[in-house]
């Protein structure tokens, strides 16, 4: 079965449609916390030495098409806008100098939060599933065949919110960067062909709610999606 959150014609190019990521579904997605250091003042984080990993079921995932679904619940959903990597070969304690060739997509990612549940969560000293891991806490755009990014830790990524920046960061400030960050995910979880990895989102993290407007870009590419 195609994964239909990435299946989207108009950008596959013919050499990448072979390979494995575009044919299998994601088994996960793994998550990278406070990997920008503004971001991670911002809530009162202390700055980790190692990556703060965590994951989203399959479930998570939705598509980020012009429009997606927010839970009506009265609950407080927040975004936090993340460069996301399309994993294409199967990783395991794999060397930092191997990572990067398994690398088959770059696309945006929200790593919807219910932040209050979160906090709660946190001070109770509870896992953060249930604040991280619903069904659509995570859509993602489609993703660009990595061969047009000229550079992992080079991408530049920004969140409008109803017409006003809201985030916008350089993967180049990154506390961990890719290369590093995929090594030590695959010493910790196999990464699956179709796996998908969210690499940690900078500082301007904030509320969303229906109707809002959200335009996305990474380097020259834009998406738009309205919150229902
Ligand atoms: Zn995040």
């Amino acid at each position: 079965m195609k994964n239909q959150y990435w299946f989207y014609p108009e950008i596959f190019n013919t050499k990448l449609t072979q390979t494995d990521a575009f044919d299998n579904p994601a088994s996960k997605v793994v998550c990278v916390g406070r990997n920008y250091v503004e971001h991670t003042k911002e809530l009162n984080n202390p700055v980790p030495s190692s990556p703060l990993l965590f994951m989203k079921p399959s479930t998570s995932l939705i598509a980020m098409t012009p429009q997606f679904n927010l839970p009506d619940d009265g609950r407080a959903y927040h975004y936090e806008l993340e460069v996301a990597l399309l994993i294409g070969k199967k990783l395991n304690h794999a060397e930092e100098k191997f990572t990067l060739d398994a690398v088959a997509g770059v696309g945006l990612a929200l790593d919807l939060t219910i932040r209050e549940l979160q906090g709660q969560l946190k001070s109770d000293g509870h896992p953060w599933e249930k604040a991280k891991a619903f069904d659509g806490a995570c859509p993602v755009t489609e993703f660009l065949p990595v061969n047009l990014i000229d550079d992992l830790n080079g991408i530049e990524f920004s969140l409008h919110k109803n017409n006003q920046q809201v985030q916008a960061g350089n993967t180049r400030n990154m506390i961990f960067k890719m290369d590093y960050l995929l090594s030590e995910i695959s010493r910790n979880f196999t990464l699956l062909p179709g796996d998908i990895v969210l690499t940690g989102t900078p500082e301007g993290v904030g509320r969303l709610r229906s109707s809002d407007v959200l335009q996305l870009s990474l380097n020259q590419q834009r998406w738009q999606s309205t919150v229902i």
